[in-house]
């Protein structure tokens, strides 16, 4: 399944992010060591999206394999970016390849990816796409479990849910729409990460002032932390804070509301 990552920081390069550690997202795509749910590598695309300052990201996404690509390696020595989210991505059978395929999506400020499937693909999820406008359904990137889940998340930005809301409820109703389903979001405004973990690993490192957010670490440094399944993290370059997924509707509350602050969950 696939692997991403959100950086928010001081500027890095992309390559510090993607090709430098030892064990970076390039290396995760042919060998990476926590797969689940049927994949071995991820050769089916990868993509990038950065921000260049305040004002919209901007995205490069491939079909193809991120080490077959000669030009991400030469747009990340030279690209610099305070904020960052790229994936690379193992299709779920069925699925196309393509361009469009590949994490993240893009509305505006936000960039989103999804690491995972939604189980009885496409009849599962149907009742949930019907309450999207006929637009959005026509206009999806793909014809993909993840690219519908940009679509539910996104169709609740725009109704002007906060996107703590907006990534937790999705979550909530696609699992309980769709058991079985893995659903790690990630959605970022270049400010803030909100992403859940529900089927997959979840990796945080916070040095000061900068966050990184991974599927895997991507070094052994002892600062990364494992995020705890049934989570969402809301990280932003100065506080990250982990509480648990919202309850599933009409279900009781499964925890108390608060909080567990940095520090907390070590
Ligand atoms: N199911 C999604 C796709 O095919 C995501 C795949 C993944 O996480 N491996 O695009």
């Amino acid at each position: 399944m696939c692997r991403h990552l959100a950086y928010l920081g001081p500027p890095v390069t992309l390559a510090e992010l993607l090709f430098d550690p030892p064990h970076s997202l390039v290396r995760q795509s042919w060998a990476p060591r926590d797969m689940r749910g049927g994949g071995t590598i991820n050769a089916d695309g990868f993509g990038v999206g950065w921000y260049p300052g305040e004002g919209e990201p901007v995205r490069y996404r491939r079909a193809q394999p991120i080490w077959s690509d000669p030009t991400i390696a030469q747009l990340a020595a030279v690209t610099r970016s305070a904020a960052v989210v790229a994936a690379v991505r193992s299709a779920t059978v069925g699925m196309a390849v393509l361009d469009g395929a590949a994490a993240p999506f893009a509305e505006g400020r936000w960039l989103f990816s999804h690491n995972g499937v939604i189980r009885g693909w496409p009849d599962a999820v149907v009742p949930l796409a019907a309450g999207l406008p006929v637009r959005d359904l026509l206009t999806l990137d793909a014809t993909t479990d993840s690219a519908l889940l940009w679509a539910l998340v996104r169709h609740r930005l725009r109704a002007g849910a906060d996107p703590v809301e907006a990534v937790g409820r999705t979550v909530t109703d696609v699992a309980a729409a769709a058991p079985g389903s893995r659903l790690n979001l990630l959605l970022t405004d270049g400010h803030r990460v909100v992403a859940s973990v529900a089927g997959h690993a979840l990796s945080v490192r916070e040095t000061s002032g900068s966050v990184l957010l991974a599927s895997e670490p991507h070094d052994d440094d002892p600062g990364w932390r494992s995020v705890p399944e049934g989570h969402l993290v809301v990280a932003t370059a100065g506080e990250v804070r982990i509480r648990p997924l919202p309850a599933p509707v009409g279900a009781p509350s499964r925890h108390a509301t608060v909080d567990r602050t940095k520090g907390a969950n070590r």
